[in-house]
């Protein structure tokens, strides 16, 4: 029997297995690919926060970034590399609003070299940039490293029983509570007002001539050089998406969409392609993760005291699933929440500390059940 069984061994999953080993409890994990076969094993996994406006998820990546640089660094010096970040806005709009971050931020600005400045296109001159530390995850090495205390079993969750105080998985193993970290894939628990999507990336490893010493994003994520060996990656395919789409995603188009994005900031000499890395992200529709306890939308629904049709609901006031968690909706920025919502997320299974409302899967229930007849 196991403290924790967590479905799912992508960097969610993976952080909360760690958080659990930290406090001594017995952890299980399923994969049905293998550990960081979805999103995270794709993932140029670059650490930086979200330069834009404001709003609450910039608050969220921020407050996780500094946090996130600090336990990468901690724990796992191996796997992660500090690295100078020159972020450069695409277009005018962004340059005004990285303008204001810049004005803003209690991050330290560095400057970056001009003799490297100079070296970049016309495009990339064009606009504003902001240059900071950073940093850059191994990141399937770290799903592996954070859920190695775990027993890990690769097997497809596909039933999940609650009897008599304690979960039964696939018939087969038992434990006191369930995490779904299942990603972009479809939810072993299916509950109507729980809605990702899916948007597919993809990245390359490639060899160049071209040395780089930066993590450069304007279009495309491109990591620093090492052994004439860089990464380019992006979540931009939007509209592709391998469970809807009719035809087989097209490497080879990709690999060239990828090329010519990077194009457009630094010029990159003698590419040769090693490696192809694709994958789905999940994103909510508010663009605010979702992690804490999962509402029984049959059950609070059958409820004659609760109101729905209210502006201000009381998510106390709703059933959930015996000890049933999830964590999942980071966006493009996986790595850089997963740290910081395991530490949440753990510190509110193990001690009962309450999740803000903003991020507690209840909030989609409530608009859900409002909408209904
Ligand atoms: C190309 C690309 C580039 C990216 N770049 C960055 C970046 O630079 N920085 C950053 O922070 N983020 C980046 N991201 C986003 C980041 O990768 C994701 O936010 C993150 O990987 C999500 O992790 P996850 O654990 O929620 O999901 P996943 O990694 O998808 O893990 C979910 C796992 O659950 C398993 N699973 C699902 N259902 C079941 C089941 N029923 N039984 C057993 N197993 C199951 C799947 O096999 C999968 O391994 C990028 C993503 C992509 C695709």
């Amino acid at each position: 029997m196991y403290d924790l069984a967590i479905i799912g061994a992508g960097i969610n999953g993976a952080s909360v297995a760690h958080e659990f080993a930290n406090a001594s409890k017995r952890v299980i994990i399923f994969d049905m690919d293998g550990i960081a076969s979805g999103g995270s094993g794709a993932a140029g996994a670059f650490i930086a926060p979200k330069f834009s406006k404001g709003g609450e998820l910039k608050e969220l990546l921020h407050d996780a970034f500094v946090y996130s640089m600090e336990f990468y660094e901690k724990n796992f010096p191996k796997l992660f590399t500090k690295t100078q970040l020159l972020h450069i806005a695409k277009d005018e709009e962004s340059s005004e609003i990285l303008k204001q971050y810049k004005q803003n931020t209690s991050l330290e600005l560095k400057e970056a070299p001009a003799e490297y400045l100079e070296s970049l296109s016309e495009h990339a001159k064009a606009f504003e940039h902001i240059s900071i530390d950073a940093g850059v995850v191994d990141a399937q090495s770290m799903c592996r490293a954070m859920s190695k205390s775990a027993k890990y079993v690769e097997q497809k969750v596909d039933s999940l029983v609650y009897d008599d105080g304690l979960w039964i998985i696939n018939d087969t193993y038992s434990a006191k509570s369930v995490l779904l970290a299942t990603g972009a894939y479809e939810s072993v628990i299916k509950e109507p007002y729980i809605k990702l999507r899916g948007v597919w990336g993809h990245r390359i490893d490639i060899k160049t001539s071209t040395k780089n010493p930066y993590s450069l994003h304007q279009n495309v994520s491109i990591s620093p050089s090492s052994d004439n060996k860089l990464a380019i990656g992006a979540t931009h395919n939007v509209h592709y998406h391998p469970q809807s789409a009719t035809e087989p995603y097209d490497v080879e188009e990709g690999r060239a969409e990828l090329l010519e994005k990077a194009g457009r900031t630094m010029k990159l000499e003698d590419v040769e392609v090693i490696r192809d890395f694709t994958g789905l992200r999940s994103g909510s529709f508010d663009y605010m993760p979702l992690i804490g306890n999962v509402v029984l939308s049959k059950e609070t629904l059958c409820s004659k005291e609760i109101r729905f049709k209210t502006k201000k609901p009381n998510f106390d006031e709703y059933t959930y699933y015996p000890n049933l968690y999830m964590i999942n909706g980071n966006g493009g920025y996986g790595f850089v929440l997963a740290p910081y919502l395991a530490k949440i997320l753990s510190e509110h299974i193990l001690s009962g500390k309450k999740i803000s409302e903003r991020l507690s899967p209840a909030r989609f229930f409530a608009r859900w059940a409002k909408k209904l007849d």
